[in-house]
């Protein structure tokens, strides 16, 4: 067994050392939504996308195709859902887990910037036509923490260890993230690739400074295109 290996086992299944492993801690965090009428119902739900042997069975293979409020041409959505919760009334719950850092804010969210959450939500309606009412993170590091990005109203009572704020206009910020894809994928065709203004170099001393997008003063430094 490599040291590498024998690191990833400890840290999965914990030691008398290192106390307890990633799958008691995770074990535990759920246990506190024991009381909750959600329902860890799929997991790796694929839909438009050809199914592997991990997938869930429950698996479809086209995409959804959902038009924007005010638009004429659907939004093709597919992908892979991490974890789909369900409660016996309909209601149902996307979660997506991450082992990075970096997890989307619910502002990344509003500003049209982290679209996965809201469209798995559109998207898993329309598939199974149960009616979405919350999205979130599982972050699986040395804590597992969930954090809830997106809550209907109506899916307060189903979150009971903890009181997170509700979505101000659940459905239209969900609609708003579909109308942002919808207008992403007319800048791609339209051959549109503008950095976004946040986006900021670090390295200030780079011989390529003049030539480079990253470089705000660019094109007013420069004689390109006169
Ligand atoms: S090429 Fe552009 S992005 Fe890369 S280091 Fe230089 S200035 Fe920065």
């Amino acid at each position: 067994m490599s040291p590498a290996w024998e690191a990833t086992c400890i840290q999965m299944t914990g030691s008398p050392a290192t106390g307890p492993g990633i799958f008691t801690r995770f074990l535990h965090k759920e246990a506190n939504e024991e009381d909750s009428p959600l329902v860890p119902s799929y997991f790796e739900f694929t839909f438009g996308m050809r199914r592997d042997e991990n997938d869930d069975p429950a698996s479809v293979p086209d995409p959804v195709a959902i038009i924007p409020v005010g638009g004429t041409e659907p939004v093709r959505i597919k992908g892979r859902v991490d974890r789909i919760d369900i409660t016996p009334d309909g209601r149902f719950a996307i979660y997506d887990y991450k082992t990075g850092s970096q997890i989307a804010t619910r502002n990344e969210i509003a500003s049209g910037k982290a679209l996965q959450i809201p469209l798995y939500l559109l998207a898993y309606e329309q598939i199974s036509h149960k009616q979405g009412v919350l999205g979130g993170y599982y972050r699986i590091r040395r804590e597992v923490e969930d954090r809830i990005v997106l809550l209907d109203d109506a899916g307060r009572d189903l979150v009971v260890s903890s009181n997170p704020r509700a979505t101000k206009d659940f459905r239209a910020a969900l609609l708003a993230s579909l109308k942002y894809s919808a207008e992403y994928i007319r800048g791609i065709r339209a051959g549109e690739f503008m950095l976004p203004a946040e986006e900021k170099c670090q390295n200030p001393y780079c011989e390529f400074s003049t030539i480079c997008r990253f470089d705000p003063s660019r094109l007013f430094s420069s004689t390109e295109g006169t």
